[in-house]
């Protein structure tokens, strides 16, 4: 269980969090939709200590965060923009980040999912962004975590590598893991989620499952249901 209590960030005079509250299942897919600039990103970078609030608390499988990080060892992270280091070879990479956790880690049947082995010795400088993905995919996965967080994970994948990737979600919610997901494939959003939250302006505009936003807002297609909701907002 995650739990957030009035957290609150501004980034100078912008503020970004205005007293978000929210409560997250343990196991299931919870999605955390909003638009550009909306504040996904620093949510989720607070949950992992990334961003550190200017006000609020919050508490992952019952312990505060606050100048906490061995939480951090049970929580996989697909960050929205990774910065690898150019002149390192994939195969290298994988290595170095398996050296680094003190767990065991599985890549070979990743690799494979991912079609990643005709780049496993090229540098990542010289991958496309949808490859870089994959490798940011496999990094996540390949370790075995009860939380995994992943920031718009299937930014710049191919259909086929979407559907890999979904796969692999479910599987994990199969494992009763907790899956924290932006992402702006709504199709992909609507088919793994269990819960959403919808951030517009700092605040929580909608939470609950797809199901439950379709009706509330009367609508059938979770495209118009989520449009209904940022023009109602903004009348
Ligand atoms: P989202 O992920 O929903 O697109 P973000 O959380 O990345 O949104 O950003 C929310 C707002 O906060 C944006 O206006 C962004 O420019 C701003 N922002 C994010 N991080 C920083 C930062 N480190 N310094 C200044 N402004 C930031
Ligand atoms: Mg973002």
């Amino acid at each position: 269980m995650i739990t957030i209590e009035k957290l609150h960030k501004k980034f100078g005079s912008l503020e970004v969090l205005k007293g978000i509250d929210l409560q997250i299942k343990s196991g299931g897919v919870f999605a955390i939709l909003g638009p550009n600039g909306s504040g996904k990103t620093t949510l989720i970078k607070s949950m992992l200590g990334m961003v550190i609030p200017n006000s609020g608390d919050i508490w992952i499988q019952g312990e505060n965060i606050k100048k906490q990080w061995r939480y951090r060892h049970q929580v996989s992270y697909l960050p929205q923009i990774a910065h690898f280091p150019k002149n390192l070879k994939v195969a290298e990479l994988l290595k170095m980040i398996k050296n680094l956790k003190n767990k065991p880690c599985d890549e070979t049947s990743l690799v494979a999912t991912f079609n990643l082995a005709p780049f496993l010795n090229k540098n990542l400088g010289d991958l496309s962004g949808g490859t870089k993905q994959k490798v940011n995919a496999v990094l996540t996965f390949m370790v075995d975590n009860p939380i995994i967080i992943m920031d718009e994970p299937t930014s710049g994948l191919d259909p086929v590598s979407v559907l890999e990737l979904k796969k692999i979600i479910l599987a994990e919610r199969a494992k009763g893991k907790t899956i924290i997901i932006s992402s702006h494939i709504l199709s992909f959003i609507e088919e793994i989620s269990d819960e959403i939250v919808f951030l517009l302006d700092g605040n929580i505009y909608f939470k609950g499952s797809v199901s439950k936003l379709k009706e509330n807002t009367n609508k059938s297609n979770f495209e118009e249901a989520i449009a209904s909701i940022l023009t109602t907002s903004y009348a």
